[in-house]
């Protein structure tokens, strides 16, 4: 996987601009992001790049099947796309430029996912969500005079995401000792140096410093590298993401608008926490139990994290999420079941815990 990743003012993008030079450019963007696809618009120009714009109007995009043929007809005679956005943007032009055999790349907006790099995209066919596989994008650009003025939350989004890699890499150790897994010890490194970074950051996070929003940048952008060295996205996704799908799921069931990725993954990452916590304070006797208490201290507090959180404004209750009680109850009983994958929840389902664990985790979690 060769991505070309370059922190600069966006008129500095050397590599990307010579590449792209003199080349056909279809520019999505929204409503949101207008104001810095016009900056690199202007400056894809003075490099003799012609532009097709793809624009949408909305305040909150949904990548549904005709926002992406409409960009699929306009992008016909490009030679590239290029997403001004996070998330959705970004998942769709991936997904447009697979279709075209073309290759992509974004001008990173916020700080906001993990999925900057990803080979998924997620869309919504026929009101379901379906995670497409995609090429990787060629290029990723990322001035931080934009990403430092994202919106506070969708910082406080990518945050928890990161967070989240404590239960996931957790999960991944625990699932070695309890089903003899094995563990890709690189992609394991990677992320967890990447994660480490991003939270000695954390001071001068809060106060939004180019130096600690590139570290959370630069560990959203290695989750990726990380699931591309396995091959899968054990070294980003554990207990918590999981939870965090299943409640997507009913989000979308109910048409109801969906809350930011990393935000409940931030509050997932509470619960997979106090499952393991409740493990090994209890001393529940399982295969490979000693081993699962010793990854149980190797990681922070409950109460550190849950501070840390809430000093970057995430919500640490699912219902401040808007998530419905009989939501949760049931996501605490199935979450395990959306990826076949061994994390915390599969381990709390087998040993029968789990209805011993659910007044605990709502009292503290709802
Ligand atoms: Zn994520």
């Amino acid at each position: 996987m060769e991505i070309n990743i370059e922190y600069r003012h966006i008129s500095g993008f050397e590599k990307f601009y010579k590449n792209t030079s003199g080349k056909t450019v279809a520019l999505m963007y929204d409503v949101n992001t207008k104001p810095y696809a016009l900056r690199i618009k202007e400056e894809l120009t003075n490099h003799g790049c012609k532009i097709l714009d793809v624009e949408y109007a909305n305040e909150e995009l949904i990548p549904s099947e005709d926002k992406c043929e409409y960009a699929y007809s306009i992008a016909q005679t490009a030679d590239y796309v290029l997403a001004v956005g996070s998330g959705t943007l970004n998942d769709m032009a991936k997904s447009v430029a697979t279709r075209h055999n073309i290759p992509s790349g974004v001008l990173a907006t916020a700080p906001s996912m993990d999925g900057y790099c990803s080979k998924g995209s997620a869309l919504m066919r026929s009101g379901f969500k379906v995670t497409d596989e995609v090429n990787t994008p060629s290029d990723i650009l990322i001035d931080l005079a934009i990403v430092c003025n994202a919106p506070k939350l969708m910082i406080a989004s990518g945050f928890g995401d990161i967070i989240g890699k404590y239960t996931c890499l957790t999960d991944w150790k625990m699932a070695q000792a309890v089903k003899g897994e094995s563990v890709n010890e690189e992609a394991f490194a990677l992320m967890e140096k990447a994660r480490t970074a991003c939270v000695d950051a954390f001071d001068g996070l809060t106060r939004y410093e180019d130096d600690a929003v590139a570290k959370l940048m630069d560990a959203l952008i290695t989750a990726g590298i990380s699931m591309a060295i396995c091959g899968n996205s054990r070294p980003a996704s554990g207990s918590e993401h999981h939870q965090s799908h299943f409640l997507e799921m009913d989000f979308v069931r109910r048409g109801e608008k969906i809350p930011m990725h990393g935000l409940k993954v931030a509050i997932g990452t509470l619960v997979s926490m106090e499952l393991y916590h409740y493990l090994k304070d209890n001393r529940i006797a399982f295969q490979g139990a000693e081993k699962v208490y010793d990854l149980v201290d190797e990681m922070p507090s409950i109460e550190k994290v849950k501070t840390m959180l809430e000093k970057m404004g995430c919500p640490v209750r699912f219902s401040e999420l808007g998530v419905r009680k009989e939501t949760m109850e049931e996501m605490l009983e199935k979450a395990y079941t959306v990826r076949d994958r061994y994390t915390v929840l599969t381990l709390i389902h087998e040993l029968g815990l789990t209805e011993q664990t659910k007044p605990i985790i709502m009292n503290k979690y709802f």
